[in-house]
């Protein structure tokens, strides 16, 4: 039973690696960007609420994140584990998600802080040529990450669930990495 967090800044290679885990692991990765995305395509309520913020490189207001996890969490294939990939990203969120395990009584297994320096972030983010990645957007992305998400760093290290991976290496080396948490024989 495999359940994680995937934490760290846009563009540290937390959606590639959380896809290729989740596949290895057998469980469904769950990236709140891939979900929103998914629903400013679609034109839902949920979408034509977001899109703007994420247009911007804000974060999409906390009450419209926290009913879609907990939405997605109560989905029967998140009993055979999940990774959380872009969620939580505020303490709010952090807090709210404590509140939805303990309704579906699970825990998660840990935290796993991708490290990467910010000029590597930025140079990443612009190759990847997302909408969203435009440098002005990007720079204010990381900045946002720094004063809303940062925080949860320490939040999760005080309670012994963090462990930090080096994210400024080649993809192939940070999976072995993370297998070798998952699997640590
Ligand atoms: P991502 O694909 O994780 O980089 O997310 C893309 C965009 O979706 C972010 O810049 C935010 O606008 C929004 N978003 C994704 N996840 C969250 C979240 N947990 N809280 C608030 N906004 C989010």
């Amino acid at each position: 039973m495999t359940r994680l967090i995937f934490l760290g800044p846009p563009g540290a290679g937390k959606g590639t690696q959380a896809q290729t885990l989740a596949k290895s692991c057998s469980i469904p990765h769950i990236s709140t960007g891939d979900i929103l995305r998914a629903a400013v395509a679609q034109k839902t309520d949920l979408g034509l609420k977001a899109q703007s913020y994420m247009e911007q490189g804000e974060l999409v207001p906390d009450v419209l994140i926290i009913d879609l996890v907990r939405e997605r969490l109560n989905q029967t294939d998140v009993k055979q584990g999940w990774i959380l990939d872009g969620f939580p990203r505020t303490v709010g969120q952090a807090v709210s998600l404590d509140d939805m395990l303990k309704e579906i009584n699970q825990t998660c297994d840990g935290v796993i802080n991708f490290d990467v320096p910010d000029e590597i972030l930025v140079t990443r983010l612009l190759g990847r040529g997302r909408l969203d990645d435009t440098e002005s957007v990007i720079r204010h992305r990381l900045e946002v990450y720094r004063e809303q998400t940062a925080p949860l760093i320490a939040f999760y290290r005080d309670r012994q669930q963090l462990v930090s991976v080096d994210g400024n290496q080649p993809i192939e080396a940070v999976n072995a990495h993370l297998k070798q948490l998952v699997y640590p024989d």
